[in-house]
């Protein structure tokens, strides 16, 4: 399922191309596919002249009101009012079921897992999405999630077997399973939730696994068969908590800081001269899915996902990988939703307020002078919202 409820002004930012064609800082509204504006750069916000496309500090530091701690008075009330928050959250993923997450209308792309993993490149390419889940006609089965992980194994098994990229293209999607055993990855758990179980379930079940994306399962009463109702995302879940909860999500006051959200250390970066496959290299080392791309100063330029290693093969092109992060980045589709920052005074109901209004997969923290500081993912949002205080604050249990 890959629905596309984005306002066009959350559509109009591609990222920075390159270093040497590092745009404007602008408004998130009228950014042009160069990431200018049209009628001239836009004011820079003091202390953020950088070359930065989506400036979504703006969106986490709203004026006039600016929300960092220094606003709060006794750390009492605030940690009071920061449980009381999470606990309306919790208590609204507990009653709501995963069915409720679904738009009225989406579209749902499901692959045969015969089909030839090439083909189902182009397949995800044509229909602009990132993933699909897989279907085994011949046992009429939910057969798991074809990910951009299945495209980074296919290059590693690509890179440890050479000899075989005369073969790499007659692969099917039901030899995934193979190429994983081959280059020695854990096979992902082929997890899936029933779409009316409690919406908590589908979370827990999410941060158990470290799966981003969840498909929704159901059975027929009469034949017994699985069916596939659609896909949740990590985005989606958190968005739709964002968009129902704002009374509850307005006392998350403590700024991330506070709150240790993300990663500060041991961080993975690379910069515009890396080649795609080091990075790729990377994203599994670290079991991670982006790597800030920053300059000789530490300065955040970019950030590759590894959504993007999805066009660099397009065509079976894998030789095309020692190519640069630059040189990937420049080939992003126009639609590209930027990249968004905020810095460790920023509160967690303010990041809530971005992903309210705006497609954000993971924020980069950032100093004044958009040195990188940390990385807040998804994961990190959800699993503090769900799992801070509780008694089981583990991972383990469902
Ligand atoms: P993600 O893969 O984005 O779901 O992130 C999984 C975990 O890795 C989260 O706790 C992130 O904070 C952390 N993380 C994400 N990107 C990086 C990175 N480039 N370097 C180090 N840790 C990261």
């Amino acid at each position: 399922m890959e629905d596309d409820t984005r306002t066009p002004a959350e559509k109009a930012h591609p990222g920075p191309a390159t270093e040497s064609s590092a745009p404007v800082a602008s408004s998130p509204t009228t950014t042009s596919a160069a990431g200018t504006n049209s009628s001239g750069p836009l004011p820079l916000r003091h202390g953020h002249e950088l070359p930065f496309v989506a400036a979504p500090s703006s969106y986490l530091r709203p004026k006039p009101i600016s929300r960092t701690m220094s606003d709060n008075r006794a750390s009492g009330p605030l940690d009071k009012e920061q449980m009381q928050g999470l606990r309306g959250v919790r208590e609204f993923l507990k009653v709501r079921t995963s069915y409720d997450v679904l738009p009225l209308s989406f579209r749902l792309v499901v692959l045969d897992n015969n089909l030839l993993i090439k083909k189902s490149l182009n397949i995800l390419i044509q229909n602009g999405i990132v993933s699909a889940p897989l279907w085994d006609s011949q046992n009429s089965a939910f057969a798991g999630l074809l990910t951009s992980t299945d495209f980074i194994n296919v290059i590693q098994y690509y890179c440890q077997f050479p000899d075989e990229i005369a073969h790499i293209d007659q692969f099917r999607l039901s030899s995934l399973r193979d190429i994983e055993r081959a280059i020695g990855v854990l096979p992902l758990e082929t997890v899936s939730v029933h779409p009316m179980r409690p919406l908590y379930e589908a979370c827990r079940r999410m941060l158990k696994t470290r799966a981003r994306r969840i498909p929704l399962v159901d059975r027929d009463d009469e034949t017994g068969r699985e069916m596939v109702v659609s896909v949740i995302t990590q985005y989606r879940i958190l968005k739709f908590i964002a968009v129902n909860n704002e009374q509850y999500t307005m006392l998350l006051k403590k700024p991330v800081r506070e709150l240790g959200l993300g990663t500060y250390k041991d961080l993975a970066t690379a910069t515009m001269g890396s080649s795609v496959l080091d990075v790729i290299h990377l994203m599994v080392k670290y079991n991670i899915s982006a790597v800030p791309i920053i300059d000789k100063d530490n300065r955040v330029l970019n950030l590759f996902e590894a959504v993007d290693v999805i066009p660099c093969i397009k065509g079976g092109a894998y030789d095309e990988l020692s190519a640069t992060v630059g040189e990937a980045l420049s080939r992003r589709a126009e639609e590209f939703g930027g990249i968004y920052t905020c810095n460790e005074d920023d509160r967690l109901d303010a990041i809530f307020d971005t992903i309210r209004k705006s497609r954000v997969h993971r924020l980069i923290v950032v100093d004044d002078d958009n040195r990188l500081k940390g990385i807040i993912s998804l994961s990190d949002i959800l699993k503090y919202v769900l799992l801070y205080g509780e008694e089981d604050d583990d991972i383990r249990g469902n």
